[in-house]
């Protein structure tokens, strides 16, 4: 069991299942940068995590509900938690809000984070949820994940190294791969350097990324 000092945000277990160099970059060394993903995906977040509680027809909806458990060593907060109108609480939902869409390289990490939320809840509420919902903003579209044994057994890794990672504060070194590309860490972490390319090399293609060679100038060979 943690003490309330050692809990950690449900969100590095997100970020380390994204790529656990930025987890550390962002909880142990304490850098961040926004793109407009990120910044985007704020405003999702600050809309759903309002404090309030509402009734629809059938369920009572509590907005920006605060989490934590014991046993893994985290806390946070759930977009929405649904709770039925009647007793017992059996079918309780829990919905993570989301910007864009799902893409088959962001859904376990958003899964992570779901499921991570659902056993705080489970330790708080005493009960066993089965499943829960990515809500994604753009398309309006909600997504069911099922809270299996592996995505558990995955959520419990990846709190187990993120306590590792903030008691060694050991951040551990770039990976250079697809998921790069969208990362808003880029500029910080320079992955291009630790896979082997040189200096001179990786100033070379920023520069060229910075001023890209209209189309024009590039069949004529003259500068624009
Ligand atoms: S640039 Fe790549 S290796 Fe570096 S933190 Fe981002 S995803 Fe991880």
């Amino acid at each position: 069991m943690y003490a309330e000092d050692d809990l950690i945000p449900i969100s590095a277990l997100s970020q380390y299942t994204y790529c656990p160099r930025r987890a550390g970059l962002i909880f142990v060394e304490r850098q961040w940068a926004d793109n407009v993903f990120t910044v985007q995906g704020k405003h999702v977040h600050e809309r759903a995590h309002r404090p309030e509680a509402t009734n629809a027809r059938d369920r009572h909806v509590v907005r920006g509900l605060y989490l934590s458990s014991a046993r893994l060593g985290l806390f946070g907060v759930a977009d929405v938690v649904e709770f039925p109108n009647h007793d017992p609480i059996t079918d309780v939902t829990i919905v993570e809000y989301k910007r864009g869409k799902l893409t088959p390289r962001r859904k376990i990490e958003y899964e992570v984070q779901l499921c991570a939320q659902a056993i705080c809840l489970e330790e708080t509420l005493h009960l066993q949820l089965e499943r829960g919902c990515l809500f994604f903003a753009l398309s309006h579209r909600r997504v069911e994940v099922a809270f299996t044994a592996e995505l558990r057994e995955l959520v419990a890794y990846a709190a187990q190294k993120m306590h590792e990672m903030m008691q060694t504060s050991a951040v551990p070194r770039p990976q250079l791969g697809p998921k790069c590309r969208g990362c808003s860490l880029r500029t910080l972490c320079l992955p291009e350097l630790s896979a082997g390319r040189n200096a001179a090399t990786y100033l070379q293609r920023i520069i060229k990324d910075d001023n890209p060679v209209p189309s024009q100038s590039r069949k004529t060979g003259k500068q624009a």
